[in-house]
């Protein structure tokens, strides 16, 4: 009977989630303080970092360090100033620090030894059981010209990537207002271009340091909508994700060929969470999800994340224009070369800024995600019965389970199961894909974890 109760539950929640694709697979739950803080967010600012950080001339790596106005010495005592400026805001519950090293191995794009600083602001969880748990948002402030060596070279860097720094510092002035279960990390890194040597070493401290960064988000060229065909599209953003992670050990490798779940990584999760936010919270915009870790044979910060075993996505504009990426300041056939700012659309740029918001505060404030979720395979049957460790949070309400056919690319359909840490559902293993998420008294949602099988 009870059985029978719920399939005819599963039957109208799927025929309810199918009029609104965009949030198929979540409750709607709006949050008042989450929405008010998209009207936060300052297009001005925005603009008024990114002219900043282009005033500094060049910011390449090895650019000048003591020169009081040019170079990536002046940009990063800026950015630590701007840091702390909001750090000064918070009663002791941001704290801003330098990541710095200088024995980085010499390089096709090191050629000298070179001090690497990443400029990082953190923001303290406020619930003991969660204040451990980081999710870190980053953009890279170095700028490179058409030559990635030439640290003389005017390299202005305005999409790539001053607008990834001012997104993360307009991040921190709206998120800083307020207090979250979970602590967010604010991170402008240094020298991706010449091979993600910021990243890599932040990502490392956090590993060798047992650190649980549980979800990471790099800005990285996210503030123009003009493609270089002409094209405008100004109300997407890619989020790129691996569906198979880069650390998968040869066991994982069998189990992931044996269940299919080669679309289901934690970064995939992750980036599924994203597109729910931005669906929810920022109006007009939508995640154009990117089923691939970077752009074609690419790379980013996240990269450097995903190789240290942490859930991490990328985020770049939908089109690009690479006649403004990594280029020698000149005029060609009347064609302007160049990272300006006047090629930068500071709109578009706070809409992908308030994603991150919305993002980042939906994360800090819900539980983590479940752990250990694990489909039971004791005999075969035509129902699944799916169990997982049980959250320490004290105020967990519960957990939902979520499916989607083989074939669908996001969560379709959700079902209440309370408090225990395990259900039957009259569904199959073999005909859908299955998560777990927890719910906190207030309504907010962990992301996904994937439920794998467990041989007894
Ligand atoms: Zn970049």
């Amino acid at each position: 009977m009870q059985g029978r109760d719920r399939s005819l539950r599963w039957i109208v929640l799927s025929v309810a989630v199918a009029c609104a694709p965009a949030l198929a697979g979540t409750p709607e739950h709006i949050d008042p303080v989450i929405k008010k803080m998209m009207t936060d967010v300052s297009r001005e600012r925005l603009e008024s970092d990114v002219r900043t950080l282009v005033g500094f001339g060049t910011r390449q790596t090895e650019s000048a360090t003591d020169h009081p106005t040019r170079g990536i010495g002046a940009a990063r005592r800026w950015i630590q100033a701007e840091f702390e400026k909001i750090a000064a805001t918070t009663g002791g519950r941001m704290t801003v620090s330098l990541d710095s090293y200088t024995d980085a191995p010499p390089s096709r794009r090191i050629t000298k030894p070179v001090e690497i600083v990443n400029v990082v602001a953190t923001l303290k969880g406020a619930q003991p059981e969660s204040a451990d748990r980081i999710y870190v948002v980053s953009g890279h402030y170095d700028s490179i010209c058409s030559d990635p060596t030439d640290s003389e070279c005017d390299a202005p860097g305005a999409n790539d990537d001053a607008s990834g720094v001012a997104a993360v510092l307009e991040a921190a002035r709206v998120l800083s207002t307020h207090e979250f279960d979970a602590t967010i990390v604010f991170a402008a890194v240094a020298a991706e271009e010449q091979g993600l040597y910021g990243s890599k070493h932040l990502a490392e401290g956090y590993k060798s340091r047992g650190a649980n960064i549980a979800g990471m988000l790099t800005n990285d060229i996210v503030g123009n909508s003009l493609s270089q065909l002409g094209v405008r599209d100004d109300k997407h953003v890619r989020v790129f994700s691996e569906g198979v992670p880069e650390i998968e050990t040869p066991d994982q490798a069998r189990m992931r060929l044996a269940t299919g779940s080669e679309n289901d990584a934690p970064a995939r999760q992750l980036a599924r969470f994203v597109d729910e936010c931005c669906a929810k919270y920022v109006d007009g915009f939508d995640v154009e999800l990117m089923f691939r870790r970077d752009r074609l044979m690419r790379g980013g910060d996240h990269t450097s994340f995903s190789r240290a075993g942490f859930p991490a996505v990328r985020l770049t504009e939908i089109n690009e224009d690479y006649r403004h990426q990594h280029q020698n300041v000149r005029e060609e056939d009347g064609v302007r070369y160049g990272d300006f700012p006047e090629f930068v659309d500071f709109d578009y740029l706070s809409n992908v800024t308030r994603t991150n918001v919305a993002a980042l505060a939906s994360l800090a404030k819900a539980p983590a995600r479940p752990t250990n979720v694990q489909i039971v395979l004791d005999k075969l049957a035509p129902t699944t019965t799916i169990a997982w460790e049980k959250n320490t949070e004290s105020d967990l309400a519960g957990y939902e389970l979520v499916w989607r056919a083989t074939s669908a690319p996001t969560w379709q359909g959700f079902e209440p199961v309370g408090q225990t840490h395990h259900v039957t559902v009259d569904r199959s293993k073999d005909n859908y894909f299955f998560g777990v998420r927890a719910i906190d008294r207030d309504g907010f949602r962990s992301v996904v974890t994937f439920a794998q099988p467990h041989r007894k």
